[in-house]
């Protein structure tokens, strides 16, 4: 038997990643940060640094977004919400984490408020180190996403450490 998508299916999937490429939806969720890598991604949406021009807007429900931008190291207060808010977004959804707290825990690693990185919660795509990162490394991220996207790669899963461990 035959598995190969038809003609009229892979135009279709082509159509949609090129729409898609070109009028991404993102969310921000502040998991724990102390603020310093939101203010970054504020100056990413300025018109100095105009991430719109790649067809990048900020909204305001996860159930319209494509991209969940993550900053902050997950607190035992913030991490239900983070799934919450990750499993409101249609599919297909990608998630960037920024600044080294949410990649590793950063400066909060080990308190006694914090579960831990974000992909121990939930599947990162691209992860966008700097404490905090400059909005050219938070665009540079977004680039990385799109190729990620043109190129069919296969989704990250998330490690799964701290799916059942962190109680609130
Ligand atoms: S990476 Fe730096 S700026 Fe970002 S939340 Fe952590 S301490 Fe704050």
């Amino acid at each position: 038997m035959n598995n190969k998508p038809s003609l009229w299916k892979q135009t279709m999937n082509k159509v949609r990643t090129w729409a898609r490429m070109n009028s991404i939806g993102a969310i921000h969720f502040n998991s724990g940060s102390c603020n310093g890598c939101d203010i970054e991604i504020l100056a990413t949406l300025t018109p100095r640094y105009d991430v719109e021009r790649f067809g990048i807007k900020l909204h305001g429900s996860p159930r319209h977004a494509d991209v969940l931008l993550v900053t902050g190291p997950v607190t035992r207060q913030a991490r239900e919400r983070l799934i919450r808010t990750y499993e409101q977004m249609p599919e297909p959804k990608f998630v960037i984490s920024v600044g080294a707290c949410s990649i590793s825990g950063g400066v909060f690693d080990g308190c006694y408020n914090v579960g831990g990185s974000v992909d121990e919660v939930i599947p990162v795509d691209v992860f966008v180190p700097g404490c905090p990162p400059r909005p050219e490394a938070i665009i540079d991220g977004i680039i990385q996403l799109l190729g990620q996207l043109q190129g069919g790669a296969p989704r990250p899963v998330a490690k799964p450490k701290m799916t059942g461990e962190v109680s609130s």
